[in-house]
C-alpha cells in the first residue's frame, strides 16, 4: 500500500490516526487535500488516485460539495473514469479542506453484496415459504369460511332462517357468519312479523269485503240509495240504486248539490235545505227528511233521506256528509189514502159503521154516534142489532147477508133506532172488506138518515100526482090511472067513461071576485064532485077550472048517465065563499072505452076534451058524448077540399093564441097562432081534423097559410093598440114556403100592416114536414131574415132530418116536440133526447124551448135541464084573442120554478 503522510498538525495526525484504527479490514482510504490538489494520505492501491486530473477531482468534489455540505457519514457512488471501482463514502472537513474518501474493493463489496444476496435470498425462501403455509392455511381458513357463509347465504335465500352459519374464532368470517346468523334471525323475525301482518291485513281486508258485501247488500235489501257529499269539492257521489229511483243513469246525475236541488219539489226544496243546514252547522246530529223529487219521467217521487256529516276539521267544519235515499212514494201514497180515509171516516157527514163477521161493532165514526145518540164505548163490541127497533140481529139468512155473500155489497133502506127511541128510516151502503186472499174480514156500512128526504119525496111524489089546490090527482096520476084502467076493463071486458069538466063562468068569478075566492070556489067544487063519484072512480084536476073524471067499471056506457048528471049538479049548485053565493056550471064531454077501433089513452082523453067542446058550443051547463062514429066520417072526408075553401069563404076558421113564457123569469115570450074551425055542425074543430085533408094541395095550404099570417098580423095591430105588444108565432107548412112567391107574398101581408115590427113575426116550420129543396127553403128563411122575420124549427126530434134541417137553415128557435116533453119524467129515453136537443141548441147557440109543459114538474125538470122557455097546457091552453091580454095581465110563473137556478 502506497501510503503517503502528510499533515500538518498532530490534530490531523490524531484524525488519521483514528481513521487508521478503525479502518474496516477490506476498507482503504483517501485523503485529499484540496488546497493543494494532493493526497495527504491514502490506504491501498487507491494511490492511484494521486493522478487524478485536476479537474476530474474537481468535477468530484463539485459532487462531493453539493451533496455532503460537511456530512461525513453520506455515503455515495463515485464514479471517475476507470480509477474508482469501488462504493466509497466521502465525507470533508472544511476547516483542513481535506475530502476524505473510503472504497471498498470490488471483491470485497461482491463478497459482501453476495452474502447480502444469499442471506435475502434464503430469507426470502423463508418468507415465502411461511407465506405459503400462510397463504395456503388463510386460504383454506378462509374457503370454508366462505363456502360456509355461501351456504348460510343460500339458507337465508330459501328462507331458511333456523340453521346458523358456525364460524368458530374471533376473525372477520366468524363476525360476518355471526351477522348472517343476526341477519337471518332478524330477517325472520320481520318476516313473521311481516307473515303475521299480512295475515292480519288479510284478515281485515276479508273483513271489510265482508262488511261491505254486507253493507251492499243491506242497501240493495233494504233498497237504499247512497250519496255522498264531498264539502271541499262540492261534488256528490251517487251509487246506481239512489240513480234509478228517480230513473236517472249515473252520467246524468246532478254533480252538486245545486244541482240536486233543482230536482226537489218546490214545496218542499226550503226545508229540506234547512234540515241539510242544520246538519251541516252541528245544530242537528242527523239529516232526516222525507221530500219529493222529480222522476225522470216528469211525476214526483217521495224519498226519504237521512244522513250525517261523516267528516269534520278541527274547527268543526263539515268535510263530507254521507247518507241514503229511500223511495217511499208507495207508502206515502198509502199514508196518504190512509189520511183521506181517516179523513173522511172522521169529517164524513155519512155514518159509518164497521163491523165483524159476527156483527159486533169494531169502530164507528162521530156521525154515527150524533145520529144514533150513542156513546162510543157503549157502541164499541154490541152487536149491530142495537140500532135496529125491535132489537133484531140481521141473521144470516136475511137478504142483507145473501146479497152481501153474492155480491160483496148490499145498499137499500132500512128502519133504525135512535137511543131516545125515535124510529127513522137509514139508506145504508154495506161492503164486505176481504183481505189479500179474498177473506171477508168485515163489513164496512155507510148510512144517512133520510126520513126528511124521504118525507120530502113523498110530498114531492105527492105534488107530481096531486093538485096542490085541491088535493085531486093531476094530470099525470090521470093518464098513468086512465091507462091502468084500459087495460082492466079490457080484461073484465067492462067499460069506462072518460068525463072532461070544463066550468062555465069561473073566469068571471075569479075576475070580479079574486083568484082566492076563485081558489076557494075550486076547492069545495072538487069535494063535492068527488063525493058523488062511485069508489074506485078517480076524479082529477088538470088545469085552471078543467077536472077529467074517470068512471070505471060500467057495464054499460049508460050506467054513467047518473054520475054525470049527479056531476051537473055538483058543479051548479050554489057555493058560499065568505058569504058570497057563487053560482057557476060545468060543460062535459064524454068518451068511452073501449071503442071500435084501437084507441090509446091520450084519445080517449083528446075524445073526451073535443066533446066538451062541443058542450060549450051547445049552451054549456050539459054534456056531450063523443061520437066515434061521426068522428071517422068526418076524419073520412078528406077530400073535401071545397069544403075547406068554403070555409075560409065563409070565415069559419079562427085563431087560437097559446103563450110562451120563461119559466124562469116569468117573462111572456110570445103566441102560437093555432088554427081553429069553428064548424057549425061539428063544433070547434082542432087542425088535426081538417088540415091532413089538404095536405097535398099547394092552393088550400098556400090560402090558409096565408089567412093565418095576415089575421096573426091583424090581431097584433089590435092588441097593440089595446097595449099588448106581443110576438106571434104561425105555423107555416113547407109546401107554402117552398113557394117561389113565398117572400114577395109575405112582404106585401107585411106592408099591409105597418103598426107591427115585422120581428114580432115569427114563423115555425114543421120538422116533420117534408122539405124537399133545403137549399130553396133556406134562402127562403135568409130572405125572410132580412125582413126582419125569424124562424123556429116546430116539432123537433120527430123528423128524419133534423140535423140536416138544423145546420142548413138559420132558425133561431129549436121547439122540443111535445112527445117527447109529455113522457120525460117517466121515459129515460125521452128525458135523454130532450138533454141532447137541449144541449145541441147551446152548441148550436140557438134558443131552445120545450112545448107541451103540462105540469109544473115537467117545468122544474126542463129548468132543471137548463130549458126555460116552454110552451104547454100546464102553463096556458090555446085560447081566443081576448082572452090573451087578461091571462097576460095574470099570469105568474110557479114559484118553484122561479126559485130554481
Ligand atoms: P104545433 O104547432 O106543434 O102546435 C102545438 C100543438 O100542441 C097545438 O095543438 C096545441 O094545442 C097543442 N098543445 C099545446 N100545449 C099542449 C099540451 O100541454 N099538451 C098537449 N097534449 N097538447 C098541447 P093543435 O092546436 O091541435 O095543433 C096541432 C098542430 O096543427 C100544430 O102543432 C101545427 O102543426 C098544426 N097547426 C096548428 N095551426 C096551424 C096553422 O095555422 N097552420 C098550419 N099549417 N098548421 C097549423
Ligand atoms: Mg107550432
Ligand atoms: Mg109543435
Amino acid at each position: 500500500m502506497a501510503n503517503v503522510e502528510f499533515y500538518k498538525s498532530a490534530a490531523q495526525k490524531d484524525v488519521l490516526d483514528n481513521i487508521k484504527e478503525n479502518l474496516a479490514p477490506s476498507t482503504s482510504i483517501s485523503i485529499i487535500e484540496t488546497k493543494l490538489n494532493k493526497v495527504i494520505f491514502s490506504t491501498g492501491e487507491n494511490e492511484k488516485i494521486i493522478n487524478l486530473k485536476i479537474n476530474d477531482f474537481s468535477t468530484i468534489l463539485e459532487n462531493i460539495d453539493g451533496r455532503t455540505k460537511g456530512n461525513y457519514k453520506e455515503k455515495n457512488k463515485i464514479k471517475s473514469g476507470n480509477l474508482i471501482n469501488s462504493l466509497a463514502a466521502i465525507g470533508t472537513y472544511p476547516n483542513w479542506n481535506w475530502v476524505i474518501i473510503s472504497y471498498i474493493g470490488n471483491d470485497q463489496l461482491y463478497q459482501y453484496m453476495y452474502e447480502a444476496m444469499s442471506f435475502s435470498l434464503t430469507l426470502t425462501v423463508v418468507c415465502l415459504f411461511f407465506l405459503f403455509i400462510g397463504v395456503y392455511q388463510l386460504s383454506n381458513n378462509l374457503s370454508h369460511a366462505i363456502v360456509l357463509l355461501q351456504k348460510g347465504a343460500q339458507r337465508l335465500s330459501k328462507n331458511n332462517f333456523d340453521m346458523k352459519i358456525d364460524i368458530s374464532g374471533n376473525n372477520e368470517f366468524s363476525s360476518l357468519a355471526n351477522s348472517f346468523n343476526i341477519m337471518g334471525q332478524e330477517i325472520k323475525e320481520t318476516q313473521d312479523r311481516l307473515t303475521i301482518s299480512i295475515l292480519e291485513e288479510q284478515r281485515v281486508n276479508q273483513d271489510l269485503k265482508v262488511s261491505e258485501q254486507r253493507q251492499a247488500m243491506a242497501l240493495l235489501g233494504a233498497d237504499l240509495g247512497l250519496w255522498d257529499y264531498d264539502l271541499r269539492t262540492n261534488r256528490v257521489v251517487y251509487d246506481e240504486r239512489w240513480c234509478g229511483i228517480i230513473g236517472l243513469s249515473l252520467k246524468d246525475v246532478p254533480q252538486n248539490v245545486e244541482s240536486w236541488m233543482s230536482l226537489l219539489h218546490p214545496d218542499d226544496a226550503i226545508e229540506v235545505y234547512n234540515t241539510l243546514e242544520a246538519n251541516l252547522n252541528g245544530e242537528s246530529p242527523d239529516y232526516d227528511k222525507e221530500f219529493r223529487m222529480l222522476h225522470k219521467d216528469g211525476h214526483w217521487v217521495w224519498i226519504y233521506a237521512k244522513g250525517r256529516v261523516v267528516e269534520r276539521d278541527e274547527q268543526g267544519a263539515p268535510l263530507r256528509m254521507t247518507g241514503t235515499h229511500m223511495d217511499i212514494s208507495l207508502r206515502k201514497h198509502n199514508e196518504i189514502s190512509l189520511h183521506r180515509a181517516a179523513s173522511v171516516f172522521k169529517h164524513s157527514h155519512e155514518s159509518i159503521l164497521i163491523t165483524g163477521l159476527d156483527g159486533r161493532i169494531i169502530d164507528v165514526n162521530d156521525a154515527c154516534l150524533q145520529l144514533t145518540g150513542y156513546s162510543r164505548s157503549y157502541l164499541l163490541g154490541k152487536n149491530q142489532q142495537v140500532f135496529r127497533p125491535d132489537n133484531k140481529a140481521v141473521d144470516n139468512t136475511s137478504e142483507i147477508f145473501t146479497t152481501l155473500k153474492k155480491k160483496g155489497y148490499w145498499y137499500g133502506e132500512i128502519l133504525y133506532q135512535n137511543k131516545a127511541g125515535e124510529i127513522y128510516t137509514v139508506k145504508q151502503a154495506v161492503s164486505s172488506v176481504a183481505n189479500d186472499h179474498g177473506e171477508v174480514q168485515h163489513y164496512v156500512s155507510l148510512f144517512s138518515d133520510i126520513t126528511e128526504s124521504k118525507k120530502h119525496q113523498q110530498q114531492l111524489e105527492h105534488l107530481a100526482n096531486f093538485d096542490v089546490l085541491t088535493d085531486l090527482p093531476n094530470r099525470a096520476m090521470l093518464s098513468e090511472f086512465l091507462q091502468h084502467s084500459m087495460e082492466q076493463e079490457q080484461r073484465r071486458e067492462s067499460n069506462l067513461a072518460v068525463i072532461y069538466l070544463d066550468l062555465d063562468g069561473f073566469k068571471l068569478i075569479n075576475d070580479r071576485h079574486g083568484h082566492k075566492v076563485g081558489d076557494q070556489l075550486l076547492i069545495t067544487l072538487a069535494s063535492r064532485m068527488k063525493a058523488v063519484l062511485r069508489k074506485g072512480d078517480l076524479l082529477s084536476r088538470i088545469g085552471g077550472d078543467e077536472f077529467v073524471a074517470v068512471l070505471v067499471d060500467l057495464e054499460k056506457i049508460n050506467n054513467s048517465e047518473a054520475t054525470i048528471s049527479r056531476l051537473l049538479k055538483a058543479a051548479a049548485s050554489p057555493i058560499v065563499v065568505d058569504e058570497l053565493e057563487l053560482k057557476v056550471s060545468a060543460s062535459l064531454g064524454v068518451s068511452f072505452y073501449p071503442q071500435v077501433q084501437e084507441v090509446d089513452a091520450d084519445q080517449v082523453l083528446r075524445q073526451a076534451d073535443q066533446a066538451m067542446y062541443q058542450a060549450k058550443i051547445s049552451g054549456k051547463n050539459g054534456f056531450h058524448i063523443f061520437d066515434s062514429e061521426l068522428d071517422r066520417s068526418i076524419r073520412g072526408q078528406h077530400e073535401n077540399i071545397e069544403r075547406i075553401f068554403l070555409a075560409l069563404e065563409r070565415r069559419e076558421f079562427i085563431l087560437f093564441y097559446q103563450p110562451k113564457v120563461n119559466m124562469r123569469t116569468g117573462q111572456i115570450v110570445g103566441v102560437e097562432a093555432l088554427i081553429r074551425w069553428k064548424h057549425p055542425e061539428r063544433g070547434l074543430l082542432t087542425p088535426g081534423y081538417f088540415l091532413p085533408v089538404i095536405e097535398n094541395h099547394s092552393l088550400a095550404m098556400i090560402s090558409i097559410g096565408e089567412w093565418v099570417t095576415d089575421t096573426a098580423l091583424t090581431q097584433m095591430e089590435k092588441w097593440k093598440l089595446d097595449g099588448l105588444n106581443i110576438s106571434v108565432s104561425v105555423n107555416i107548412d113547407a109546401l107554402h114556403l117552398q113557394q117561389s112567391n113565398f117572400i114577395d107574398r109575405q112582404r106585401i101581408i107585411l106592408a099591409a100592416h105597418p103598426l107591427v115590427p115585422p120581428f114580432h113575426l115569427e114563423m115555425e116550420i114543421l120538422e116533420t114536414s117534408e122539405l124537399d129543396d133545403v137549399l130553396q127553403t133556406a134562402k127562403v128563411i135568409n130572405a125572410c131574415k132580412e125582413l126582419g122575420v125569424s124562424f123556429a124549427l116546430d116539432d123537433f126530434g120527430t123528423g128524419y132530418s133534423s140535423l140536416t134541417y138544423l145546420r142548413r137553415l138559420d132558425v133561431r128557435l129549436i121547439k122540443i116536440d111535445q112527445t117527447f116533453v109529455r113522457d120525460m119524467l117517466d121515459n129515460p129515453d125521452d128525458l135523454a133526447i130532450i138533454q141532447g136537443v137541449i144541449s145541441l141548441a147551446s152548441a148550436l147557440k140557438r134558443d131552445v124551448i120545450a112545448e107541451g109543459v103540462e105540469t109544473v114538474a115537467h117545468g122544474s125538470k126542463l129548468l132543471e135541464l137548463g130549458c126555460e122557455l116552454a110552451q104547454g097546457y100546464g102553463i096556458a091552453k090555446p085560447m081566443s084573442h081576448d082572452e090573451l091580454p087578461n091571462w097576460c095581465e095574470n099570469w105568474h110563473p110557479d114559484p118553484s120554478w122561479t126559485i130554481q137556478k
